[in-house]
Parts: C-alpha cells; structure tokens; sequence
C-alpha cells in the first residue's frame, strides 16, 4: 500500500488537525476558530451563541420536505469541541499546583500524566507519598510539577486550565489520542457536511462546548435551534480488551447505535431507523446500551416540549484516559449511516420543533 492509498486519508488528516487544538470545557475558542475553517466552504450560514457553540445551516433541497414548500424538517446533530482537563486549584509556596477536575477525569492513574496549559506550559502530575503505596492516590494526594523551584516562578495560576498533553500516534493502524472524547465527533460532522447532499431535510449542525461538565453548551444549542429530531454523535465504551467489563461494544465491528446509556433512552423509533438504514446500505453497526454516562443527546431530547434523539458512538478503549484508542473503520461506518439518515425521509419520527412563541416551526 502506498502511503497516499491509505485508507481513511480523510479522517487522518482532519484528526491530525482536531486532536491537536487545545481546549477544555469552557476554553473550545482554537477548537472552533480551525472548525469554522474547515466546514466555511460546505455550509450555508453559521452563528456562534452565548456559550461558544458553533452552529451551522444546510438547508434542505429548494422546495422544502419533498418539494411541497412545507418546511423541512430540522435535524440537529451535535459533536462536543470541548475535552476533559484540570483546573489550578491552589499554588504552594514549592511552586507545585493542586487542581480539580473539569470533567471525569480518573484521578486513579494520573501519575506520570502529562498537562499541558494554554501558554503551552507543560507539567507532570505527582502524587504524595502514601500510606499505602499500592492504593491509588486520590485527587488530594496528587499535585502538577510544572518545572518551578518557588511560587514566584510559577506563571499558572488559580482557574488555568490544562489538558491532557496532545499527542497523536498510530498503533496497528488505530489513533491514539487523550481527546478523541469527542474531536472524533467533530471529524465525523466535518466529513458528514463535506458529503451532504441538500435532499429532504435541513442539517444543523452544532459543535458544541461544555459537554464534559454536565451537556450544557448542547441545551441551550438545542433550545436555539429547535430541532424536530436530534443525534449526537461521541465516543462509547469498549468491551473487548482481557477481563473488560460485559459490554457488548468492539472495535472495528461498526457503528454503535445507541440503545440506552446512563442519560437517556434513545428514541426507539430513530434507533430502528438507525439500523433500517444501516442494513439497507449495508453499514456494518452494532447496538450501544452503556450503563454510565451520557452526551449530548440527553440534552437535545429534553430540550423545549421534549426531541426525539439518539446517538451514533465510536466505540473507544481507555475513554477519559490520555490514551484514548478507536478504530477508523467505525468512523467511516458512522458518517455513512449518519448521512444514510440525513439524506433519507424521517418524517415518521419527527417532534414538533415547537418554539418559543407558539406551536409554529422556527422557520
Ligand atoms: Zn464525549
């Protein structure tokens, strides 16, 4: 295979961008100045609200849902910008930074991790000695080394931010990286608006922040576009690696739809569509139930008067860990089904849209 004969190309060099952008919850300004360039040429207008979401419009085929000058249906479909990090908490006379979460970090295996804050200051987490060596240190017991023999040295200080230390490597042709959570998502909207053909409906599509800290950019996104039906698009678990919980979730083996996670229940209605689509075009997927966690899309459902919603994941090993790994060939089969469904007549399953002045769409 030559090295321009690759498979995913397309993928690896929007990867190669995404992961290397720095931005934890509330910090997604680089995320979204490089998206805005990516999809400027592929969308008809874009607007960035009050929480730093970037919204974008393809609108439907001329004519609206099946040239009868009806409206067509809205369809918002999210991908979070923001990654998970910490946050300087506390600068000791040593010049060593005590931090919290943004976001589910596993504070159990952090030690030797990598930070890296906006300036491009690099720090190493460390943990206190223990009484008991072989425990894993909690939050408290653990502290970031950025290099400073004093607190006057120590340029960060209390709220600065860091994320994991980008980094992006190969291994058996899968990517590893500390923030496929979820620039993954956003390669697999750019690549969805890149292939959009205007058809039936009208894509909205929402890079959206603060997901990693409780969906928050996603909720007011979704009260602004009022969508008639949802779908996010983010990691999941993994079951397949030795003595992995139960969780019937592999990579390489296809898209993961969403049957359920710890959030919500997807729309039984758009999940059957989901796998209709799937096996009419021969999309390879499998069925997502996670019992943790959850994503944008619980936001999107309980948006306004309620979204019928769901969710197309990329199945990850390590997820929140700095060593996130997937597999391209579930992002490809992602951004087939997503468009399988985008492209297609969803009338069936729609919700109202209802906006804020009454029972009329949003036009
Ligand atoms: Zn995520």
């Amino acid at each position: 295979m030559t090295p321009d004969s690759k498979p995913h190309a397309d993928f690896r060099d929007l990867l190669e961008a995404l992961c290397h952008v720095w931005g934890p919850s509330g910090h997604e300004d680089r995320v979204r100045a490089l998206l805005l360039e990516l999809i400027a040429p592929h969308v008809d207008e874009t607007r960035v609200d009050a929480l730093g979401n970037l919204i974008a419009v393809r609108h439907a085929a001329a004519g609206g849902a099946k040239g009868t000058g009806v409206e067509a249906p809205r369809i918002m479909v999210a991908a979070h910008m923001d990654e998970i990090g910490v946050v300087v908490t506390h600068v000791d006379q040593d010049g060593f930074l005590r931090f919290g979460p943004v976001g589910g970090i596993l504070t159990g295996n952090l030690i030797g991790t990598r930070v890296t804050f906006e300036d491009g200051t690099v720090g190493v987490i460390g943990a206190e000695k223990r009484a008991d060596q072989a425990k894993a240190p909690t939050l408290d017991e653990l502290f970031i080394d950025v290099g400073a023999d004093d607190a006057a040295a120590v340029t960060q200080r209390v709220g600065d931010m860091a994320a994991f230390h980008h980094r992006l490597d190969w291994s058996g042709g899968r990517p590893i990286a500390p923030n496929h959570d979820d620039r993954i998502g956003c390669v697999m909207l750019v690549a969805a608006l890149r292939r959009f053909k205007p058809g039936p409906n009208t894509l909205v599509a929402v890079f959206s922040t603060q997901e990693e800290v409780g969906t928050r950019g996603a909720e007011t996104a979704a009260y602004g576009v009022a969508p008639q039906l949802a779908i996010a698009l983010d990691i999941t678990g993994a079951g397949d690696t030795p003595k992995a919980p139960p969780l019937a979730l592999k990579l390489g083996a296809g898209a993961a739809v969403k049957v359920k996670d710890g959030g919500m229940i997807a729309s039984p209605a758009l999940r059957r569509l989901m796998e209709e689509r799937a096996q009419a075009a021969g999309i390879p997927y499998q069925l997502e139930v996670l019992t943790g966690g959850t994503t944008d899309a619980r936001a999107m459902q309980t948006s306004r008067a309620g979204v019928p919603a769901g969710a197309i994941s990329v199945p990850t090993r390590y997820g929140h860990s700095p060593s996130q790994v997937i597999d391209l060939a579930d992002v490809q089969a992602g951004v087939d089904l997503l468009l399988a469904l985008l492209e297609g007549d969803v009338s069936g399953l729609l919700g109202s849209g209802l906006t804020g002045s009454g029972m009329t769409g949003a036009g």
